[in-house]
Protein backbone atom coordinates (compact mmCIF):
# COMPACT_ATOMS: atom_id res chain seq x y z
CA UNK A 1 0.00 0.00 0.00
CA UNK A 2 1.25 3.48 -0.68
CA UNK A 3 0.82 5.77 2.04
CA UNK A 4 1.13 9.49 2.66
CA UNK A 5 4.56 10.77 3.39
CA UNK A 6 6.07 10.37 6.95
CA UNK A 7 5.25 13.78 8.48
CA UNK A 8 2.15 14.72 5.97
CA UNK A 9 -1.19 14.03 6.52
CA UNK A 10 -4.40 14.15 5.24
CA UNK A 11 -7.01 16.71 6.18
CA UNK A 12 -10.37 14.04 5.91
CA UNK A 13 -13.80 15.82 4.85
CA UNK A 14 -14.98 14.56 8.76
CA UNK A 15 -12.21 17.01 9.54
CA UNK A 16 -12.67 19.98 7.02
CA UNK A 17 -15.37 22.08 9.23
CA UNK A 18 -12.91 22.81 11.92
CA UNK A 19 -10.27 23.78 9.56
CA UNK A 20 -13.06 25.89 7.63
CA UNK A 21 -14.07 27.60 10.64
CA UNK A 22 -10.82 28.61 11.77
CA UNK A 23 -10.09 29.54 8.33
CA UNK A 24 -13.09 32.12 8.25
CA UNK A 25 -12.10 33.09 11.60
CA UNK A 26 -8.92 34.14 10.16
CA UNK A 27 -10.55 35.85 7.20
CA UNK A 28 -12.59 37.99 9.50
CA UNK A 29 -10.60 38.69 12.62
CA UNK A 30 -7.39 40.07 9.61
CA UNK A 31 -9.98 41.83 7.46
CA UNK A 32 -11.66 44.09 10.66
CA UNK A 33 -8.09 44.92 10.93
CA UNK A 34 -7.99 45.48 7.34
CA UNK A 35 -5.18 43.19 6.34
CA UNK A 36 -5.06 42.14 2.98
CA UNK A 37 -4.76 38.46 1.53
CA UNK A 38 -1.96 37.74 -0.01
CA UNK A 39 -1.08 33.82 -1.62
CA UNK A 40 2.87 33.58 -2.78
CA UNK A 41 4.48 30.33 -4.70
CA UNK A 42 4.43 27.11 -2.91
CA UNK A 43 8.29 26.89 -3.49
CA UNK A 44 10.75 29.56 -4.11
CA UNK A 45 14.52 30.03 -5.28
CA UNK A 46 16.31 28.64 -2.29
CA UNK A 47 18.60 31.64 -1.79
CA UNK A 48 15.67 33.77 -0.64
CA UNK A 49 15.24 31.68 2.72
CA UNK A 50 19.11 31.43 2.90
CA UNK A 51 19.26 34.81 3.25
CA UNK A 52 15.62 35.71 4.76
CA UNK A 53 15.97 33.16 7.25
CA UNK A 54 19.56 32.64 8.01
CA UNK A 55 21.84 30.66 7.34
CA UNK A 56 22.73 29.71 10.89
CA UNK A 57 19.26 28.12 11.68
CA UNK A 58 17.52 25.04 12.05
CA UNK A 59 15.17 25.76 9.28
CA UNK A 60 18.09 26.24 6.81
CA UNK A 61 20.52 24.80 8.19
CA UNK A 62 19.40 21.21 8.64
CA UNK A 63 14.94 21.21 8.14
CA UNK A 64 14.38 22.45 4.34
CA UNK A 65 13.30 20.56 1.49
CA UNK A 66 15.44 21.71 -0.90
CA UNK A 67 15.93 20.32 -4.82
CA UNK A 68 17.32 21.09 -8.27
CA UNK A 69 14.74 21.45 -10.78
CA UNK A 70 15.75 20.40 -14.40
CA UNK A 71 17.06 23.39 -15.31
CA UNK A 72 19.59 23.11 -12.35
CA UNK A 73 17.91 26.08 -10.13
CA UNK A 74 18.15 25.33 -6.30
CA UNK A 75 14.40 25.37 -5.50
CA UNK A 76 12.59 25.20 -1.82
CA UNK A 77 9.45 24.24 -0.54
CA UNK A 78 8.83 27.60 1.64
CA UNK A 79 8.96 26.51 5.15
CA UNK A 80 7.80 29.80 6.50
CA UNK A 81 5.72 33.05 4.72
CA UNK A 82 8.01 35.94 5.87
CA UNK A 83 10.65 35.68 3.11
CA UNK A 84 8.11 34.87 0.51
CA UNK A 85 5.95 38.13 1.14
CA UNK A 86 8.82 40.14 1.60
CA UNK A 87 9.93 38.89 -2.01
CA UNK A 88 6.71 39.06 -3.85
CA UNK A 89 6.45 43.04 -2.06
CA UNK A 90 10.16 44.25 -2.95
CA UNK A 91 9.28 42.63 -6.70
CA UNK A 92 5.65 44.16 -6.80
CA UNK A 93 7.26 47.62 -5.91
CA UNK A 94 4.51 47.30 -3.44
CA UNK A 95 5.96 50.26 -0.87
CA UNK A 96 6.13 52.74 -4.05
CA UNK A 97 2.05 52.58 -4.13
CA UNK A 98 1.21 52.84 -0.87
CA UNK A 99 3.30 53.61 2.49
CA UNK A 100 1.73 51.03 4.74
CA UNK A 101 1.16 47.33 3.66
CA UNK A 102 -0.78 45.00 5.72
CA UNK A 103 -0.79 41.98 4.45
CA UNK A 104 -2.14 38.28 6.13
CA UNK A 105 -1.91 34.64 4.75
CA UNK A 106 -3.36 31.21 5.35
CA UNK A 107 -1.15 28.55 3.64
CA UNK A 108 1.26 25.00 3.49
CA UNK A 109 4.50 24.63 4.91
CA UNK A 110 6.98 22.30 4.65
CA UNK A 111 10.35 21.82 7.12
CA UNK A 112 11.58 18.85 7.57
CA UNK A 113 11.66 17.78 11.51
CA UNK A 114 11.07 15.25 13.53
CA UNK A 115 7.28 14.09 13.30
CA UNK A 116 5.53 13.85 16.85
CA UNK A 117 2.31 15.38 17.73
CA UNK A 118 1.95 18.79 16.79
CA UNK A 119 5.17 18.80 14.70
CA UNK A 120 4.98 18.08 10.92
CA UNK A 121 7.12 18.17 7.70
CA UNK A 122 3.75 19.88 5.85
CA UNK A 123 1.89 22.03 8.20
CA UNK A 124 -0.28 25.04 8.25
CA UNK A 125 0.40 28.53 8.95
CA UNK A 126 -1.90 31.61 8.86
CA UNK A 127 -0.22 34.95 9.79
CA UNK A 128 0.26 38.30 8.94
CA UNK A 129 3.56 40.70 7.93
CA UNK A 130 2.54 44.36 7.86
CA UNK A 131 5.41 46.51 6.04
CA UNK A 132 6.32 50.15 6.31
CA UNK A 133 5.59 51.42 9.50
CA UNK A 134 8.04 51.60 13.06
CA UNK A 135 4.62 52.43 14.86
CA UNK A 136 4.67 50.27 17.88
CA UNK A 137 1.03 50.28 17.54
CA UNK A 138 1.49 47.61 14.79
CA UNK A 139 3.30 45.56 17.47
CA UNK A 140 0.20 45.70 19.58
CA UNK A 141 -2.21 45.32 16.52
CA UNK A 142 -0.70 42.11 15.55
CA UNK A 143 -0.66 40.35 19.74
CA UNK A 144 -4.38 41.71 19.45
CA UNK A 145 -5.10 40.03 16.43
CA UNK A 146 -3.24 36.87 17.26
CA UNK A 147 -5.29 36.89 20.72
CA UNK A 148 -8.08 37.54 19.37
CA UNK A 149 -8.38 34.34 17.05
CA UNK A 150 -7.52 31.72 19.23
CA UNK A 151 -9.58 33.70 21.83
CA UNK A 152 -12.27 33.05 20.11
CA UNK A 153 -12.01 29.73 19.89
CA UNK A 154 -12.26 29.81 23.54
CA UNK A 155 -8.81 28.42 24.07
CA UNK A 156 -8.38 28.58 27.93
CA UNK A 157 -5.20 28.50 29.43
CA UNK A 158 -3.34 30.89 26.62
CA UNK A 159 0.06 33.27 27.35
CA UNK A 160 1.66 35.99 25.68
CA UNK A 161 5.27 36.02 26.38
CA UNK A 162 6.98 38.99 25.03
CA UNK A 163 10.16 40.71 24.73
CA UNK A 164 12.50 43.45 23.02
CA UNK A 165 15.55 42.79 21.49
CA UNK A 166 16.61 46.04 20.79
CA UNK A 167 18.68 46.96 17.88
CA UNK A 168 21.72 45.26 16.30
CA UNK A 169 23.90 48.28 18.05
CA UNK A 170 22.19 47.39 21.44
CA UNK A 171 22.58 43.90 21.11
CA UNK A 172 26.18 43.52 20.04
CA UNK A 173 26.79 45.53 23.52
CA UNK A 174 25.65 43.31 25.19
CA UNK A 175 26.37 40.20 23.36
CA UNK A 176 30.17 41.14 24.80
CA UNK A 177 28.30 41.56 28.40
CA UNK A 178 27.22 37.78 27.86
CA UNK A 179 29.82 36.70 26.49
CA UNK A 180 32.12 37.94 29.19
CA UNK A 181 29.20 36.65 32.30
CA UNK A 182 29.73 33.05 30.70
CA UNK A 183 33.02 32.68 29.89
CA UNK A 184 34.02 31.07 33.25
CA UNK A 185 31.04 29.03 33.04
CA UNK A 186 31.12 27.41 29.74
CA UNK A 187 32.54 24.37 30.80
CA UNK A 188 29.42 23.71 33.20
CA UNK A 189 27.35 24.21 29.70
CA UNK A 190 25.75 21.15 27.56
CA UNK A 191 27.81 20.47 24.20
CA UNK A 192 25.10 22.26 21.91
CA UNK A 193 25.41 25.47 24.86
CA UNK A 194 28.99 25.45 24.09
CA UNK A 195 28.89 25.66 20.39
CA UNK A 196 25.96 28.29 20.23
CA UNK A 197 28.86 30.43 22.90
CA UNK A 198 30.71 30.16 19.44
CA UNK A 199 28.53 30.75 17.04
CA UNK A 200 25.60 32.89 18.02
CA UNK A 201 25.61 33.42 22.11
CA UNK A 202 22.17 34.39 22.28
CA UNK A 203 20.80 31.02 21.00
CA UNK A 204 21.92 29.54 24.21
CA UNK A 205 18.98 31.08 25.63
CA UNK A 206 16.82 28.28 23.80
CA UNK A 207 18.68 25.56 25.20
CA UNK A 208 16.29 23.06 26.93
CA UNK A 209 18.46 21.25 28.56
CA UNK A 210 18.13 21.48 32.54
CA UNK A 211 21.49 22.43 33.96
CA UNK A 212 21.98 25.28 31.43
CA UNK A 213 18.56 26.59 32.68
CA UNK A 214 20.04 27.80 35.88
CA UNK A 215 22.96 29.16 34.36
CA UNK A 216 20.77 30.87 31.85
CA UNK A 217 18.39 32.19 34.43
CA UNK A 218 21.67 33.98 36.51
CA UNK A 219 23.05 35.38 33.14
CA UNK A 220 22.25 39.47 32.55
CA UNK A 221 19.44 39.68 29.94
CA UNK A 222 18.79 41.67 27.40
CA UNK A 223 15.68 43.61 27.80
CA UNK A 224 18.24 45.19 30.14
CA UNK A 225 20.29 46.28 27.68
CA UNK A 226 18.52 47.50 24.75
CA UNK A 227 18.71 50.87 23.32
CA UNK A 228 16.56 54.20 24.52
CA UNK A 229 13.84 53.64 21.42
CA UNK A 230 13.47 50.53 21.58
CA UNK A 231 12.95 50.95 25.27
CA UNK A 232 9.74 53.21 24.93
CA UNK A 233 8.48 51.47 21.88
CA UNK A 234 8.42 48.57 24.44
CA UNK A 235 6.46 50.22 27.17
CA UNK A 236 3.81 51.61 24.63
CA UNK A 237 3.37 47.71 23.53
CA UNK A 238 2.90 46.83 27.23
CA UNK A 239 0.80 49.58 27.96
CA UNK A 240 -1.39 48.82 24.57
CA UNK A 241 -1.58 45.22 25.58
CA UNK A 242 -2.69 45.69 29.06
CA UNK A 243 -5.60 48.47 27.68
CA UNK A 244 -6.85 45.77 25.39
CA UNK A 245 -6.75 42.95 28.31
CA UNK A 246 -4.68 40.79 26.70
CA UNK A 247 -2.51 38.76 29.39
CA UNK A 248 1.07 38.86 28.58
CA UNK A 249 4.10 38.20 30.89
CA UNK A 250 7.68 39.67 29.45
CA UNK A 251 10.11 36.77 29.29
CA UNK A 252 13.60 38.05 28.60
CA UNK A 253 14.63 34.68 27.68
CA UNK A 254 12.69 34.69 24.47
CA UNK A 255 15.14 35.86 21.95
CA UNK A 256 16.09 35.69 18.28
CA UNK A 257 19.88 35.29 17.20
CA UNK A 258 19.39 37.61 14.14
CA UNK A 259 20.66 40.62 13.49
CA UNK A 260 17.66 41.66 11.34
CA UNK A 261 15.22 41.08 14.20
CA UNK A 262 14.58 43.96 16.27
CA UNK A 263 12.63 45.33 19.38
CA UNK A 264 9.10 43.65 19.77
CA UNK A 265 9.39 39.84 19.99
CA UNK A 266 6.22 37.39 20.99
CA UNK A 267 5.20 33.66 21.63
CA UNK A 268 1.38 32.58 22.48
CA UNK A 269 1.47 29.81 23.61
CA UNK A 270 -0.85 26.56 25.33
CA UNK A 271 -0.03 24.77 27.94
CA UNK A 272 -2.79 22.41 26.77
CA UNK A 273 -0.62 21.23 23.73
CA UNK A 274 2.15 18.98 25.35
CA UNK A 275 5.75 19.88 24.24
CA UNK A 276 4.95 21.48 21.39
CA UNK A 277 3.26 24.35 23.30
CA UNK A 278 3.92 27.22 20.94
CA UNK A 279 0.56 27.75 18.95
CA UNK A 280 2.19 31.27 17.29
CA UNK A 281 5.45 33.29 17.10
CA UNK A 282 6.38 37.04 15.65
CA UNK A 283 7.75 39.84 16.14
CA UNK A 284 9.65 43.29 14.65
CA UNK A 285 12.27 42.71 11.74
CA UNK A 286 12.99 46.15 10.74
CA UNK A 287 16.02 45.47 8.59
CA UNK A 288 14.98 42.04 6.56
CA UNK A 289 13.52 44.15 4.01
CA UNK A 290 16.62 46.03 3.33
CA UNK A 291 19.00 42.14 3.80
CA UNK A 292 16.86 41.11 1.17
CA UNK A 293 17.62 43.57 -1.58
CA UNK A 294 14.60 46.45 -0.77
CA UNK A 295 14.64 50.07 0.02
CA UNK A 296 15.37 50.15 4.13
CA UNK A 297 11.56 49.29 5.09
CA UNK A 298 10.14 48.04 8.53
CA UNK A 299 8.35 45.18 9.41
CA UNK A 300 6.26 43.16 11.32
CA UNK A 301 4.77 40.43 11.48
CA UNK A 302 3.48 36.56 13.07
CA UNK A 303 2.76 33.08 12.11
CA UNK A 304 0.84 30.71 14.43
CA UNK A 305 0.43 26.91 13.35
CA UNK A 306 -3.24 25.66 12.52
CA UNK A 307 -2.44 21.59 13.61
CA UNK A 308 -1.34 22.92 17.05
CA UNK A 309 -4.18 25.23 17.53
CA UNK A 310 -7.05 22.63 16.30
CA UNK A 311 -4.89 20.12 18.91
CA UNK A 312 -5.69 22.35 21.21
CA UNK A 313 -9.24 22.72 20.59
CA UNK A 314 -9.24 18.78 20.79
CA UNK A 315 -7.55 19.11 23.95
CA UNK A 316 -9.95 21.51 25.42
CA UNK A 317 -12.74 20.29 23.73
CA UNK A 318 -13.56 23.51 22.66
CA UNK A 319 -14.75 24.34 18.63
CA UNK A 320 -17.63 21.86 19.40
CA UNK A 321 -19.38 22.14 15.63
CA UNK A 322 -23.39 21.53 14.72
CA UNK A 323 -23.79 18.41 13.25
CA UNK A 324 -23.57 18.43 9.41
CA UNK A 325 -26.87 18.60 7.53
CA UNK A 326 -28.31 18.54 3.90
CA UNK A 327 -31.57 20.61 2.78
CA UNK A 328 -33.20 18.00 1.31
CA UNK A 329 -33.25 14.42 0.54
CA UNK A 330 -35.38 12.90 -2.96
CA UNK A 331 -36.45 9.54 -2.04
CA UNK A 332 -36.79 7.54 -5.33
CA UNK A 333 -40.21 5.35 -4.75
CA UNK A 334 -40.42 3.51 -8.55
CA UNK A 335 -37.07 2.83 -10.28
CA UNK A 336 -38.80 4.29 -13.82
CA UNK A 337 -38.51 7.57 -12.21
CA UNK A 338 -34.95 7.70 -11.64
CA UNK A 339 -34.12 9.53 -14.03
CA UNK A 340 -37.28 12.32 -12.60
CA UNK A 341 -35.66 12.41 -9.34
CA UNK A 342 -32.20 13.25 -10.82
CA UNK A 343 -33.97 16.32 -12.32
CA UNK A 344 -35.39 17.54 -9.90
CA UNK A 345 -32.35 16.99 -7.81
CA UNK A 346 -30.61 19.39 -10.58
CA UNK A 347 -33.38 21.78 -10.48
CA UNK A 348 -33.54 22.25 -6.48
CA UNK A 349 -29.47 22.56 -6.56
CA UNK A 350 -29.38 25.28 -8.72
CA UNK A 351 -31.78 26.87 -6.55
CA UNK A 352 -28.72 26.60 -3.90
CA UNK A 353 -29.97 24.18 -1.89
CA UNK A 354 -27.85 20.82 -0.56
CA UNK A 355 -29.82 18.18 -2.46
CA UNK A 356 -28.88 14.81 -2.24
CA UNK A 357 -30.53 11.90 -4.28
CA UNK A 358 -29.69 7.52 -4.13
CA UNK A 359 -27.11 6.06 -6.93
CA UNK A 360 -27.12 2.73 -5.57
CA UNK A 361 -30.66 1.39 -6.33
CA UNK A 362 -31.39 1.31 -2.92
CA UNK A 363 -34.66 0.39 -1.67
CA UNK A 364 -37.09 3.15 -0.55
CA UNK A 365 -36.67 2.48 3.29
CA UNK A 366 -32.72 2.47 2.80
CA UNK A 367 -32.92 5.75 0.90
CA UNK A 368 -34.66 7.21 4.32
CA UNK A 369 -31.86 5.88 6.50
CA UNK A 370 -29.43 7.46 4.26
CA UNK A 371 -31.59 10.69 4.70
CA UNK A 372 -31.38 10.16 8.60
CA UNK A 373 -27.66 9.47 8.36
CA UNK A 374 -27.37 12.75 6.12
CA UNK A 375 -29.51 14.62 9.15
CA UNK A 376 -31.63 15.81 5.92
CA UNK A 377 -34.05 18.92 6.75
CA UNK A 378 -36.55 17.39 4.16
CA UNK A 379 -37.27 14.86 2.25
CA UNK A 380 -39.12 14.55 -1.02
CA UNK A 381 -41.12 11.00 -1.81
CA UNK A 382 -41.65 10.71 -6.17
CA UNK A 383 -43.62 7.98 -6.78
CA UNK A 384 -46.05 5.75 -4.96
CA UNK A 385 -49.94 6.61 -4.71
CA UNK A 386 -49.45 10.37 -4.85
CA UNK A 387 -47.31 10.41 -8.37
CA UNK A 388 -50.29 8.62 -10.01
CA UNK A 389 -52.19 11.53 -9.44
CA UNK A 390 -49.56 13.55 -9.95
CA UNK A 391 -48.05 14.83 -6.46
CA UNK A 392 -45.36 14.81 -4.88
CA UNK A 393 -45.00 14.47 -1.16
CA UNK A 394 -43.05 16.70 1.18
CA UNK A 395 -41.83 15.53 4.66
CA UNK A 396 -40.42 18.35 7.09
CA UNK A 397 -38.05 16.30 9.14
CA UNK A 398 -38.16 18.29 12.24
CA UNK A 399 -42.38 18.35 12.89
CA UNK A 400 -43.01 15.05 10.73
CA UNK A 401 -45.17 17.09 9.02
CA UNK A 402 -46.16 16.00 5.62
CA UNK A 403 -47.99 17.77 2.62
CA UNK A 404 -48.46 16.82 -1.52
CA UNK A 405 -47.10 19.24 -3.34
CA UNK A 406 -48.70 19.27 -7.36
CA UNK A 407 -45.99 17.52 -9.60
CA UNK A 408 -46.08 20.47 -12.06
CA UNK A 409 -45.06 23.11 -9.00
CA UNK A 410 -41.64 22.68 -7.80
CA UNK A 411 -41.63 25.75 -7.24
CA UNK A 412 -43.81 25.65 -4.23
CA UNK A 413 -41.90 22.99 -2.75
CA UNK A 414 -38.51 25.31 -2.98
CA UNK A 415 -40.65 28.34 -1.39
CA UNK A 416 -42.14 26.09 1.43
CA UNK A 417 -38.29 24.59 2.37
CA UNK A 418 -36.65 28.12 2.32
CA UNK A 419 -38.83 29.85 4.97
CA UNK A 420 -38.60 26.82 7.38
CA UNK A 421 -35.36 25.68 6.70
CA UNK A 422 -32.66 26.49 9.64
CA UNK A 423 -29.35 27.40 8.49
P1 LIG B 1 7.81 29.55 13.44
O1 LIG B 1 7.60 29.93 11.99
O2 LIG B 1 8.87 28.52 13.63
O3 LIG B 1 7.93 30.75 14.34
O4 LIG B 1 6.47 28.82 13.89
C1 LIG B 1 5.27 29.49 14.06
C2 LIG B 1 4.21 28.47 14.45
O5 LIG B 1 4.05 27.51 13.41
C3 LIG B 1 4.59 27.63 15.65
O6 LIG B 1 4.23 28.27 16.83
C4 LIG B 1 3.77 26.39 15.44
O7 LIG B 1 2.44 26.56 15.87
C5 LIG B 1 3.77 26.24 13.94
N1 LIG B 1 4.78 25.26 13.49
C6 LIG B 1 6.09 25.46 13.27
N2 LIG B 1 6.70 24.34 12.85
C7 LIG B 1 5.73 23.39 12.78
C8 LIG B 1 5.71 22.01 12.42
N3 LIG B 1 6.81 21.39 11.99
N4 LIG B 1 4.53 21.34 12.49
C9 LIG B 1 3.41 21.97 12.90
N5 LIG B 1 3.37 23.27 13.25
C10 LIG B 1 4.51 23.98 13.20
Amino acid sequence: MIKAVTGTKDILPQEISRWKYLEDLVRQIFSSFNYKEIRTPVFEETILFARGIGEETDIVGKEMYTFNDKSNTSLTLKPEMTASVVRAFIEHSLGKQQPLNKFYYISPMFRQERPQAGRQRQFHQFGCEALGSTSPLLDAEIIIAAYEILNRLNLKDLKVKINSLGVPESREAYKNILKRHLEVKKHLLSEDSRKRFDKNILRIFDSKVESDQEIIDNAPKLIDYIDEESRKDFEIVKELLSKNNIPFEVDAKLVRGLDYYTKTTFEIISGKVGSQSALCGGGRYDLLIEQLGGAPTPGVGFAAGIERILLACENEKTLLLPEERIDLYIVRMDSELTQKTFELASYFRKESLKVEIDYLDRSVKAQMREANKLNAQFVLFVGGEEYKSNKFNLKFMKTGEQKDYPVDNAGEIKSFILQNISI
